[in-house]
């Protein structure tokens, strides 16, 4: 048995020169746990051509989503940029990452930091029942340069507020948080800077950082992981994995080639 499920493009949409998302088939045999990635990709050359990438549908959906970059002269994505409807991509049969919520010690409010395509897990995430039941609220912080990358997280939580199931929970306990560097918008800086200056607490009406009661989930570039794990463990925040759950769990949206 190959490693890799053939599945079948349902739908694209482009977002922006730089993003896209798109659906798929899938096996009825892929499970996987809200908030994990898989190995996705094309066949190149009679040779299968992956990459990691975050299941942005949740676990209970009968199709898969993902949510792309568009690198010019990635080898994978200058590729995949081009599927249409119909065409074929390869999806890995194993599942894994660290954004889960087991790997969390139980807290009450939920915050879900992103930047760019690291919006991808949460997108799961803020999909799944269970998350709502064990969390009073969920923040969902996602940071842009400019404010036509926020679309797809805006159209995904628009789409849940009128969702017949989700609607309601989404209203009494979830809060989207977008922001943008480089425009003007309605929050601005990243999420980073936010966070240190209480600003995002504050805009939200909410508590500043509390270990006592807060968990995090960390999703975006290298720069921002690597300021927001130093601010969180400088302030005793411990960091949790499959052994061992902690305050806070982190996944890379990318890495540096
Ligand atoms: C755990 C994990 C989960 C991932 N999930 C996603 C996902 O859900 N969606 C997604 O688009 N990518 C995701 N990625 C990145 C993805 O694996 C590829 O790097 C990306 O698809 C580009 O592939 P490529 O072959 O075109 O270029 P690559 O050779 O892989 O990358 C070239 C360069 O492009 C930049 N780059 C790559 N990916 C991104 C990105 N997502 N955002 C900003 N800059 C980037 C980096 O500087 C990198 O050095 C994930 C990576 C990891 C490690």
């Amino acid at each position: 048995m190959s490693a890799f499920q053939k599945e079948t493009v349902l739908s694209v949409r482009h977002w922006t020169d730089s993003l896209f998302s798109f659906t798929a088939t899938r096996d009825p045999g892929f499970r996987f746990q809200n908030g994990q990635f898989a190995m996705i990709g094309l066949e190149v050359g009679g040779k299968p051509l992956m990459r990691a990438y975050s299941m942005a549908s949740a676990n209970h959906e009968e199709a898969l989503e993902f949510f792309s970059i568009k690198v010019q002269d990635g080898p994978l994505t200058s590729r995949l940029q081009k599927i249409r409807e119909g065409d074929i991509i390869l999806v890995g049969r194993k599942a894994t990452g660290t954004l889960i919520t087991g790997n969390l010690i139980p807290g009450r409010r939920l915050l879900l930091l992103s930047t760019g395509t690291g919006l991808a897990p949460f997108a799961s995430l803020i999909k799944d029942p269970d998350v709502y039941e064990n969390c009073e609220t969920i923040v969902l912080a996602h940071g842009c340069r400019q404010v036509s990358e926020l679309a797809y997280g805006e159209h995904l939580v628009e789409d849940l507020r009128n969702h017949e199931f989700f609607g309601p929970l989404i209203r009494d306990k979830l809060v989207y948080y977008p922001t943008v560097t480089r425009e003007p918008f309605r929050n601005r800086g990243r999420i980073t800077d936010l966070i240190a200056s209480n600003q995002l607490f504050e805009d939200i009406g909410q508590a500043s950082l509390d270990i006592e009661t807060d968990r995090i989930m960390l999703c975006g570039s290298p720069a921002m992981l690597e300021e927001l794990h130093a601010m969180f463990a400088a302030r005793g925040f411990v960091e949790g994995n499959h052994s061992q759950p902690g305050h806070f769990v982190i996944e890379k949206a990318f890495v540096e080639r």
